[in-house]
């Protein structure tokens, strides 16, 4: 293999024009959604704002990537809640032209016999040491196209089966010709992030002939990012029948064991190199998918993006060079605890401000208040905390406060039945614990919550959880976990010193049933003995924790070291010096 050398040292010289020739680009991302920032809703949660975090560390440490994504003009959905707690979905409204510059490429593609003409938008992201990742959007809604091709890059993970199918396709087979289109014909690695991307194979096959298995197989890097089977998207042939050509999908037939396109099998066959997003995740999937080779590569967050203004302040003259070295925040041992608590006051405020002004709540400073955002959906269990309503009044009446936030997919009546049960306990638990649900959870709301509260709490059933990042860009701005030991925390958690952990040892590796009582008894036990004793008894205790867990999370789950494994270990590309 060769090798590529890279890293901000190396790269100087190449500054410049170079920079923006598609001929030094080598590594392409491909994902079904990319969040870069809030005003672009181009993403659904954790997986898509993952990609933009890897694409932003990317740019920051000057690897050669480019990302090739869909527009979604009416995003995934914003969300509102009415009077009854019930979540309505409404488009979100953005202009593309705000954020993006429309390229004069435009490709075709042919589904269900018709021809759809697609084109392109393109956002720079510039890292902090000036270098530029493209991110591309493909976009179907342009005069000509029939009105249900148009259509077609309109929602993220909106319409029926047909419908992502198409928004596949467009991505797999499309993406891949329209970096053609703009001159990409360097690139040695192609990144699926997702088995949304699979069909990605397909037009890598068809470019090098379909007997080149091998060739493509050494370029392909699949990333796979959920243990839970509703996941992995699964196409019936007769579905695929009618939106493909005979062609394909007779070759399909010959590539996949399974009845039906599983996307999860596509990419995982025809990708040398698979990995899950921790530890635990890479276990769970190689029992999932009795597959022996799956690596791990565990999650992390980009610090620039999710870090206070106030943490920055402390750790930009503290800590000189950690935003591109984030493995230096080891160091935050040594800062003030009283600068890391001024710095948090003042990120709590804030959120309780945007409460305020949006809600009519008013929260109080002092009291220890506890987050939890996450989309909402059985499995991850947001009412764990109310299993028990009495117990709970009991322990921590006047101690703690609530805050609430997270999306139930449009279609996932449990999941929005969760939020509903929530809205209606604040009444119930009035004023001995406020509660408040933030509408529209998304990329602004998210650091809002995880640079203001105190305490970051996550109850999902195990071993669901792949990685999870929210917990991360918490540990970043200083804020423990309170956490169900699954995906990342497993790793993260040191009991007492960067967190607690919720429930028993995580020991299952297949999604079996266990004894989940357990949980709620723990978590009830932990914030009666530990958790609230500690906040306000031991002050300083509490603001150990705070640093402790900068040091040895969030110097350690970022997305700059998660860049230079899929570096090192997936895309064949070394870094000097740094
Ligand atoms: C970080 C983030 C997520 C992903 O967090 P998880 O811990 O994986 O749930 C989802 N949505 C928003 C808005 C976020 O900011």
């Amino acid at each position: 293999m060769t090798l590529m050398k890279c890293g901000v040292n190396t790269t100087k010289s190449l500054k410049g024009i170079m920079d923006f020739d598609p001929i030094f680009r080598t590594v392409a991302y491909f994902s079904m959604e990319i969040g870069i920032k809030a005003n672009m809703p181009t993403y659904a949660g954790g997986l898509g704002i993952l990609a933009g975090d890897i694409l932003k560390s990317a740019a920051d440490l000057a690897v050669p990537m480019v990302g090739v994504t869909l527009l979604y003009r009416k995003g995934y959905f914003t969300q509102e809640l009415d009077i009854n707690g019930r979540q309505v979905e409404k488009p979100a409204e953005w202009d593309p032209s705000e954020e993006m510059e429309l390229l004069p490429n435009e490709i075709i593609i042919t589904l269900e016999q018709r021809k759809i003409m697609i084109r392109v938008w393109v956002h720079e992201i510039t890292g902090n040491t000036g270098y530029t990742i493209p991110v591309y959007f493909l976009d179907t809604d342009i005069e000509g196209n029939d009105p249900k091709d148009r259509a077609l890059t309109g929602s993220l993970y909106g319409g029926d089966e047909r419908y992502r199918l198409c928004q596949e396709l467009i991505l797999g087979l499309g993406g891949l010709r329209m970096l053609r289109s703009i001159g990409f014909n360097n690139l040695r690695k192609f990144h699926l992030n997702e088995g949304h991307a699979a069909f990605l194979v397909l037009e890598m096959l068809r470019e090098e002939g379909f007997e080149n298995f091998q060739k493509i197989r050494e370029r392909g890097v699949f990333t796979t990012h959920t243990p839970v089977p509703a996941g992995h998207d699964h196409f019936s042939y007769e579905l695929v029948e009618k939106v493909m050509s005979v062609n394909i999908v007779n070759q399909l037939r010959k590539m996949l064991s399974q009845e039906g396109v599983s996307m999860t099998e596509l990419g995982m066959r025809y990708c040398s190199f698979v990995n899950g997003v921790s530890r635990k995740h890479a276990e769970v999937s190689r029992k999932m998918f009795q597959k022996e080779d799956i690596h791990s590569i565990t999650n992390g967050v980009h610090p620039g993006t999710w870090i206070s203004p106030e943490m920055k302040l402390i750790f930009d003259s503290s800590i000189p060079g950690w935003i591109n070295a984030p493995a230096r925040m080891v160091q935050s041992v040594n800062i003030s605890g009283n600068k890391i608590w001024k710095a948090h006051m003042s990120a709590k405020s804030r959120l309780i401000s945007y409460i305020k002004d949006t809600q009519d709540i008013r929260l109080d400073e002092n009291i220890l208040t506890i987050g939890f955002g996450r989309r909402a959906t059985p499995y991850k269990r947001a009412d764990l905390i109310f299993s028990d309503l009495h117990k709970l009044l009991d322990i921590a009446s006047g101690k703690i406060q609530l805050v609430f936030a997270g999306k139930a997919h449009p279609r996932d009546e449990g999941g929005k039945g969760i939020i509903q049960k929530i809205i209606g306990l604040s009444e119930v638990l009035g004023d001995n614990i406020p509660l408040v649900f933030l509408e529209d959870y998304d990329m602004e709301t998210g650091a809002l919550l995880t640079q203001g509260v105190d305490l970051w709490l996550n109850t999902p059933r195990r071993p669901r959880e792949a990685s999870g990042t929210s917990g991360m860009k918490c540990a970043l701005n200083g804020v423990p976990n309170f956490s169900i030991l699954d995906g990342w925390w497993i790793e993260g958690c040191i009991e007492g010193v960067t967190g607690w952990a919720i429930g028993p040892e995580a020991v299952e590796n297949f999604l079996s049933s266990y004894d989940e009582t357990k949980d709620a008894e723990d978590l009830y036990r932990k914030l009666e003995e530990k958790v609230i004793p500690l906040y306000y008894k031991d002050r300083e205790g509490w603001i150990g924790m705070m640093k402790n867990i900068i040091a040895l999370n969030a110097s350690y789950f970022n997305t700059h070291r998660v860049v230079r494994e899929y570096c090192e270990q997936a895309y064949g590309i070394e870094f000097l010096g740094m």
